[in-house]
């Protein structure tokens, strides 16, 4: 081969081949160097969008304030199981405890979101603070993995450890939810949350494990709860220094007694009951009903 056809193929071939991962879509794997080496992009920021979100209930700002936020949604299914999604799952209850709250009255209400749309994990908390609420409740629901017996409710409230390793795992679950194809779309800066998550154990830890405790009293009988019902993990939608917050895991998308009961409208109604008597009890403790 003469010198100058060997000289067009050096030059040449390596263009092609990146045409070549052009067409196809960038097929290039991007290295990993561990967590914080990954493209980051920021999620279109939902509050700034659609303006925060409607209080419900009486127009009387002395009642207590209920954020409630249904886990995942839009391009984010959360777990799937049998035929069920887990973002499905979590705005089904949401609206059921939603309205019973309504229903009931004397304390106010608002969701983080009711329609299929995509929040980021920190724009969750962030809504409720900005509406100053009193308590903010997260709804999501697990997966075992497969179809397995696996089932029941638990409640979680935030700690710098894990309660076990299963819970350590449901965490990492969860807040991967902003990791979406491997891209992180975290908004705010890890200083801001090691500052936040300090306060938060410091300032709201005992009420929201008070509040936790009044979701196991007054379910008993009515939910099924999976031992030990109480759990602990570092969760970035619970991070939240100036109000009590739980993070309620329905049940497994994996079981299909879970996904009967959480598709049922008898189940969805037990939920929204135990929840409503354990946020009223909540409220009179604090003398904020
Ligand atoms: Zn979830």
């Amino acid at each position: 081969m003469p010198f100058r056809a060997h000289l067009a193929l050096v030059i040449f071939l390596p263009l092609l081949a990146l045409g070549a991962v052009i067409a196809v879509g960038y097929v290039i794997p991007i290295p990993h160097f561990g967590r914080e080496y990954v493209l980051r992009f920021l999620l279109p920021d939902q509050i700034e969008k659609y303006g925060l979100p409607e209080v419900l209930g009486p127009r009387d700002s002395s009642l207590p304030l209920v954020v409630i936020d249904a886990g995942h949604g839009g391009r984010d299914p959360g777990a799937v199981g049998e035929g069920i999604r887990e973002k499905d799952v979590t705005l089904a209850l949401a609206t059921a405890l939603r309205d019973e709250l309504i229903a009931q009255g004397g304390v106010r209400v608002a969701m983080t979101r009711d329609d299929d749309r995509l929040l980021s994990l920190e724009e969750r908390p962030d809504i409720a603070r900005r509406l100053d609420a009193d308590l903010f409740i997260s709804i999501h629901a697990d997966s075992a993995g497969e179809p397995s017996e696996v089932s029941g409710a638990s409640l979680y409230t935030l700690s710098n450890r894990a309660s076990s390793a299963a819970a350590a795992r449901f965490a990492r679950r969860e807040n991967d939810a902003d990791r979406l194809n491997g891209i992180s779309i975290e908004g705010q800066d890890a200083e801001v949350n090691a500052i936040l998550v300090e306060l938060s154990q410091r300032y709201s830890r005992e009420e929201s494990i008070e509040f936790a405790r009044l979701i196991t009293r007054e379910g008993e009988g009515r939910i099924t709860f999976l031992p030990p019902a109480l759990r602990a993990a570092d969760l970035v939608v619970l991070r939240t220094p100036d109000m009590p917050s739980v993070l309620f895991e329905s049940g497994f998308v994996t079981s299909a007694d879970d996904a009967q009961r959480l598709l049922s409208p008898e189940g969805r109604q037990a939920f929204a009951n135990v929840l409503t008597s354990a946020i009223k009890a909540y409220f009179v403790r604090q003398g904020l009903d």
